[in-house]
């Protein structure tokens, strides 16, 4: 096996009481675009700091590029971490922001321009070497504190919450931007989020944390249409969890299992060979694109149902309220999350 570009081994973190991180062992392969992410206090900041030096594991190891630098500081490490805050200087202006980590390390005056420039080109900046970081828009501080990373070359850049202050368009638009760069730079890039939208959107492979311990590792698409756990299924992407009564009446046998929205099909569209049954529809959420119906099953639960909006108008939608449906799935996009070693 090739050498892993970040592993992690029993690694643990207590805070008197609190256990943080919980005995996680993980593989981030070299190139990977990796994401950890989980609900608030799940440990993934924790895990980062630790791969950063930042934090002393309580036990376990890590290792970057094969060596074990478990108790080294963090400027004796390969990495460089973008915080959400960016933590830019406000009295040296972009082009002096992003050369600083060049000037510690002494490189000479002619190449650290030449490599601060490069940097800043590579998020569109060039143009604004020259302000200071009070005369830019948040999407573009958060690019300084990129190129100010990617110029000293790690091998790993470690990205915690980095577009969690910005509006969710800039947002949107950065999460393709961030891809696209790490394509190009071909670095690893290890980025924490409590977003499951952005980690879907931008990674190769996700991390699903919960109670300082992982849940699943898998690609986007393994994770979505393959949860490992109730939790899982629930975290990423919105599902319909079907337990006890509600598992025998719809699925028909008991256990856990999911359904996803948008493979529940209604009325007109229920296709033969679905399995199908009666409910009426308690609600019609609008979204725009979609509308979400919730419908109550005559036997018991209720499911969402993500539809489309190709056909018809608002006022049809919205019109279903209190209507009585036909709602029907293939049995091949019933989940069974019940293997017990799942839990
Ligand atoms: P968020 O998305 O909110 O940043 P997270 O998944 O990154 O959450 P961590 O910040 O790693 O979670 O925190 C994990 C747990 O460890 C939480 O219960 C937190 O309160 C606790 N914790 C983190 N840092 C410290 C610290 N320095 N002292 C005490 N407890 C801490």
């Amino acid at each position: 096996m090739s050498t892993a570009a970040v592993e992690l081994v029993g690694l643990s973190k207590s805070f008197g009481e609190v256990t943080a991180v919980d005995g996680i062992d993980l593989r981030i392969e070299d190139g990977e675009f990796f994401s950890m992410l989980g609900p608030s206090g799940s440990g993934k900041t924790t895990v980062l700091r630790m791969v950063a030096g930042f934090e002393q594991p309580t036990s376990g190891s890590v290792r970057l590029g094969g060596d074990d630098v478990t108790t080294r500081p963090p400027f004796a490490r390969d990495v460089n971490t973008v915080f959400q805050d960016y933590a830019l200087f406000p009295h040296m202006d972009v082009l002096a922001n992003v050369e600083y980590g060049l000037r510690v390390k002494k490189v000479p005056r002619k190449q650290r321009r030449e490599r601060a420039m490069a940097a800043l080109e590579s998020v569109q900046l060039g143009l604004l070497s020259d302000r200071r970081p009070t005369q830019l828009s948040g999407g573009q501080r958060q690019r300084v504190a990129l190129a100010r990373a990617l110029v000293n070359r790690p091998k790993v850049l470690l990205l915690d919450e980095p577009l969690g202050a910005l509006d969710l368009k800039l947002r949107r638009a950065m999460q393709l931007e961030l891809k696209q760069l790490q394509r190009e730079v071909g670095i690893t890039f290890v980025f924490v989020t409590h977003d499951q939208e952005e980690a879907l959107t931008m990674s190769d492979r996700i991390a699903v944390f919960r109670d300082g311990q992982i849940e699943q590792v898998a690609s986007p698409a393994e994770l979505y249409e393959n949860p490992a756990t109730p939790f899982v299924a629930g975290f990423v992407g919105t599902s319909n969890l079907l337990t006890d009564e509600a598992a025998r009446a719809v699925v028909g046998r008991t256990g856990t299992f999911s359904i996803r929205p948008e493979k529940i099909h209604l009325d007109s569209e229920v296709e033969t060979g679905h399995t199908t049954a009666r409910g009426t529809v308690a609600d019609v959420v609008y979204l725009g694109s979609v509308n979400h119906y919730l419908v109550d099953l005559d036997a018991g639960p209720t499911l969402t149902v993500l539809r489309q909006n190709l056909h018809g108008s608002t006022g049809q939608a919205m019109s279903r309220r209190g209507q009585q449906v036909t709602v029907g799935w293939a049995d091949e996009h019933v989940i069974d999350l019940s293997d017990p070693s799942h839990e």
